[in-house]
């Protein structure tokens, strides 16, 4: 990529490949988006029915740089608020801080487990003082850090349940990014000797849009992306990518019906891994299909329950631990924005993890909406008497990209593979496999266009793979 092409494709309409999309207008380039829904946006999408308005879960939005956050300030045009966020852990019926505040967890478990906790933690500490436990999966990390006690408590079953797999099977690397504490001791510390009024850290305050949903940022970026002569097809799947030698020649996409072929300077695709490499045909040799067909995804159903009270709780959202409830986590719209629901009504938003094709991908809507509300009124969250009738379901099949303990050498050898098409890249959480935040994405988007266009700047590749807490 060391010319200057003039023309480029964009598989994907997520954040990722919207935001490149728009470094590249601004830079004068032919561009065109094409995705596959009906609708731009990829996981941050909103949806709004009925005159209430929701997300993929809940959506917070924050950046570590100062530069990216006045960014999407820039792409919302005003339309943005700052909200201090609530997230808490119910369990055992208390409320627990998540993060984990030592005054919460000493005022909220009873004294015996306590003690086993504080007993566990310091036998795990000098156990590791003479025989250092190896951080090769996502179970030791926690132990390491925490303890047994607690590990069980607030990580294990969670964990478990969330991934539906054993957690000595899920790889360190994601202990690393999402636990926020390193040990139990800089829990206590942090609790007990935080010095008084001091202003909350950036990281608990979040950029949420005053109306319309997060799916506001994505319809900034198409807005943006049209105004500078862009094009944004939607409803229009890729299907093949046409490739001779070290370059791809073209994309084929399906818009009603009927087959399309595009062809650009560049490529640049925000698809999933998984889906794009069959889509290469004989360019791709056994062992990057092996590679291809080691990784694997978690899918979420998302059930929105209308309620016909004004707030359930002021949390943003909720972890749900206990392994005989079925919901792992539950959102509530109207705490991010006070504009997404109809006068004295809140929606109440549902995850459920799922495997595409599985038990719970596969049933009824009205099924799943039951069985997010018998959860909610069994943990004495909620009353029946004030669901109301109607509610909706919507299931995505690429939410997580499992991190088991081999994803990292597959997504290498894949990754090696597409390397070798020089005009062409993979970027983005689908199209680098990788368990980032919308600020990940936009930033990769940032990076992949950086890079071409100017020569300079850091490798997307290199965004949100260090084992650093994302929040
Ligand atoms: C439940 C949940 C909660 C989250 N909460 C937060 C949060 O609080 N804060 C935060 O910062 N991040 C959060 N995230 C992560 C955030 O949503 C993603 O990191 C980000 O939106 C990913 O953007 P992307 O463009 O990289 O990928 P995606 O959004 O997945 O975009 C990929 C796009 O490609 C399209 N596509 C797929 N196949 C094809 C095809 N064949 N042809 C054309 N197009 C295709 C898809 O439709 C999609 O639009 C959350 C994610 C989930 C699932």
């Amino acid at each position: 990529m060391t010319d200057r092409p003039k023309s480029i494709t964009i598989l994907g309409g997520g954040l990722a490949g919207l935001s490149a999309a728009q470094k590249f207008i601004a830079d004068g380039w032919q561009v065109t988006v094409i995705e596959a829904e009906d609708h731009v946006g990829g996981l941050a999408s909103s949806f709004e029915t009925e005159g209430y308005t929701y997300d993929h879960g809940p959506h917070r939005l924050y950046s570590n740089l100062e530069e990216l956050n006045e960014h999407f300030k820039f792409v919302f045009d005003g339309n943005w608020d700052y909200r201090d966020r609530l997230s808490r852990i119910f369990m055992k019926g208390k409320f627990f801080d998540y993060p984990l505040k030592a005054s919460n967890v000493l005022k909220s478990l009873p004294p015996w487990l306590l003690f086993k906790s504080f007993w566990d933690y310091a036998a795990v500490r000098m156990r590791n003082a003479v025989r250092p436990i190896p951080d090769d999966n996502f179970e030791n990390w926690i132990i390491k850090r925490f303890g047994r006690t607690l590990y069980e408590l607030f990580f294990g079953t969670y964990t478990r349940k969330a991934w539906g797999i054993p957690c000595t099977e899920i790889s360190s690397d994601w202990a690393a990014q999402r636990i926020s504490l390193l040990n139990l001791w800089d829990t206590v510390k942090k609790t007990l000797f935080k010095p008084k009024n001091v202003p909350r850290t950036y990281v608990s305050r979040f950029l949420y849009p005053r109306t319309g949903g997060i799916g506001e940022l994505a319809r900034g970026y198409e807005r943006l992306i049209l105004a500078g002569g862009g094009t944004v097809i939607t409803s229009a799947p890729v299907r093949r990518v046409d490739t001779d030698g070290d370059q791809v020649t073209g994309i084929v996409y399906e818009q009603d019906g009927v087959e399309h072929t595009q062809t650009s300077d560049l490529y640049i695709s925000t698809i999933p891994l998984t889906l794009l490499v069959p889509m290469m045909g004989d360019a791709v040799d056994t062992p990057v299909m092996e590679a291809v067909n080691g990784l694997r995804h978690k899918g979420i159903v998302f059930a929105y329950i209308k309620l016909d009270r004004e707030q359930l709780t002021p949390d943003h959202w909720i972890y749900i631990p206990e392994e005989h409830i079925a919901i792992h986590r539950i959102s509530e719209f109207t705490n991010f924005s006070s504009h997404v629901a109809p006068e004295g009504k809140t929606l109440v938003c549902a995850e459920i993890t799922a495997t595409k094709g599985d038990r719970i991908w596969t049933m009824d809507d009205a099924d799943v909406l039951e069985l997010a509300r018998d959860d909610l009124v069994t943990l004495g969250l909620l009353d029946e008497d004030e669901v109301l009738p109607g509610g909706w379901v919507r299931r995505v099949d690429y939410a997580y990209p499992i991190y088991d303990l081999t994803y990292r050498g597959h997504v290498q050898s894949i990754l090696g593979f597409l390397k070798s098409f020089s005009n062409f890249e993979s970027t983005g959480r689908q199209g680098l496999f990788r368990y980032g935040n919308m600020d990940h994405s936009i930033a990769m988007g940032h990076a992949v266009a950086r890079r071409t266009i100017k020569h300079e700047g850091i490798d997307h590749a290199e965004i949100a793979a260090a084992e650093e807490y994302f929040g």
